[in-house]
């Protein structure tokens, strides 16, 4: 199988190749193609062409709305294909890479469902004027994708840009962007105009770090770590380019002493176990009420020791993380845990078998003010700690750079709606870990970044409001 650049409606090799391995055997899995200056430059005048053509902005908004639904219908008719290759190069299970194509294509239905109901408003100037706004597209949206779930998160942002008539380019994760190239296959199969979407493989400092200093973009759409972040907005400030900064979370769930435990469990087990924890939104530390605190430990500990560990076309329940450089750097975070006070429950470090395996960890007795209750780890690792007041947990809690999510469990709806309240987060789930979808908000607070995705909110990072204002008579 050979992969190509999907480059303004045309398939093009690559100035360069890499080799995609398999996180769990080390093999290769195919070499994917490198864009270059030359493919950068092509994408950027394709992209302004199409803008100033109009080819997605002059397409009659109910038409708009059928080639995203369209667009939906082929990513389902690419889903098997794209979750196998997506599982062989990311690590992940087929099922939950079937949910990423699965998804994608339902933020393309979603935003269709959207793309003819934009409206502007009427504003009152008296009787010798007309006002009203326009909400018009932003032109050249520039996407920056991350490996954790490429597929999903670049239909996230890509439906919403075409449903109100942008043109975009994607820059893929070049950890695993083999995914990414068959979903460019339905975009391409659904009729999308050429011109109006490129979706490149690049490598981030060289390609990305091009695409978001150029002039030519009108807009950055960027979800990764906080360093990329920040240097990215050194670019976007040079250029006063509007950016959405999608980052990194070290994100709290609260459990009080009414907390149903088997419902914890489950969502301990998805929240931070699910896709080896690399989860922007994992839930990393779990803060116990005293009083249930050691149940809690040995339930964590227990779960974590029965996961057993495989490949993700198996369906193993516990997959690798990307890379053996991302493995790393997770064993140095607990290593570094257990020097600053941890104990470890479960796990601790890396798995003794071929692929990037990082077992199931649970740290007990974590300080918060300890460097892995404060820096996200970005692998299958949950710090626990105790706490005795509802003012305290909320202390800790909120106590990091970051403010993604948060988590409160606890069967008391008061107490739930009061601590919702003053939880710094940009999402707040209560009896359930990711509870939500793509029709809910979800975006950062602090150095978790700026700007909602998903939901009808995040149509209007997509557009920008003109004003018209007329006179009637004099
Ligand atoms: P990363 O920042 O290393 O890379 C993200 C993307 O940026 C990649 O495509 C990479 O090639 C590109 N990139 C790297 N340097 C660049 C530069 N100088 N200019 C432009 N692009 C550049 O992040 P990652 O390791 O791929 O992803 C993990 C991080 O993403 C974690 O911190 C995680 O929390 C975060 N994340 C956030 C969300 C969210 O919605 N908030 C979702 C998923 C992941």
């Amino acid at each position: 199988m050979s992969y190509r650049n999907f480059l303004a409606g045309r398939w093009v090799d690559g100035d360069a190749v890499l080799a995609v391995e398999d996180p769990a055997t080390g093999e290769t899995v195919a070499e994917a193609p490198v864009a270059g200056d030359r493919t950068l430059a092509v994408a950027l005048d394709a992209a302004r062409a199409s803008v100033d053509r109009g080819d997605m902005s002059s397409i009659v908004p109910h038409r708009r709305a059928d080639l995203m639904r369209r667009i939906a219908r082929e990513i389902r008719e690419v889903t098997a294909e794209g979750a196998e290759v997506l599982t062989r190069e990311s690590g992940k299970r087929l099922s939950d890479a079937r949910g990423e194509f699965e998804e994608a294509a339902a933020y393309f239905d979603y935003y269709g469902g959207m793309a003819d109901k934009m409206e502007g408003k009427q504003i009152p100037l008296g009787p010798d004027y007309v006002d009203y706004t326009v909400l018009e597209p932003v032109g050249v949206s520039a996407q920056i994708v991350p490996w954790n779930f490429p597929v999903s998160l670049a239909a996230r942002s890509l439906a919403p840009a075409l449903a109100t008539g942008n043109a975009v380019i994607v820059k893929s994760p070049e950890l695993d962007p083999l995914g990414l190239i068959v979903l460019a296959r339905a975009i391409e199969a659904a009729g999308v105009p050429e011109g109006a979407v490129s979706i490149l493989n690049g490598v981030g400092s060289d390609f990305g770090a091009k695409l978001v200093a150029s002039t030519r973009i009108d807009q950055i759409v960027f979800t990764g770590s906080v360093p990329t972040g920040q240097a990215i907005l050194r670019a976007a400030a040079w250029n006063v380019t509007p950016s959405l900064m999608e980052l990194g979370g070290k994100s709290a769930a609260i459990a009080f002493d009414d907390a149903d435990l088997a419902a914890l469990l489950d969502s301990v087990r998805s929240g931070i176990f699910f896709n080896a924890g690399q989860v922007c939104s994992a839930m990393s530390r779990l803060l116990v009420h005293r009083s249930l605190y050691v149940r809690a430990v040995e339930a964590c500990a227990a779960l974590a020791d029965g996961l057993t560990p495989g490949h993700g076309l198996d369906e193993a329940d516990h997959t690798p993380v990307i890379s053996d450089r991302q493995l790393q750097g997770i064993v140095a975070m607990v290593d570094r845990a257990r020097s600053e006070g941890a104990t470890t429950a479960a796990g601790g470090g890396r798995l003794d078998r071929v692929g990037h395996f990082m077992a199931a960890t649970v740290l007990s007795d974590v300080s918060p003010d300890a460097a892995i209750a404060r820096e996200e780890v970005f692998g299958p690792v949950l710090s626990m700690m105790p706490f005795d007041t509802e003012d305290e947990a909320i202390r800790i809690a909120n106590g990091t750079d970051f403010g993604l999510v948060a988590g409160v469990f606890t069967q008391d709806l008061s107490r739930a709606h009061r601590v919702a309240a003053r939880l710094r987060a940009g999402q707040v789930f209560i009896n359930e870990w990711f509870a939500g979808g793509i029709s809910t908000p979800f975006g950062g607070v602090g150095k978790s970044g700026f700007g909602r995705e998903k939901g009808i909110e995040a149509l209007y990072n997509y557009v920008r409001t003109k004003n018209v204002a007329i006179r009637l008579r004099r």
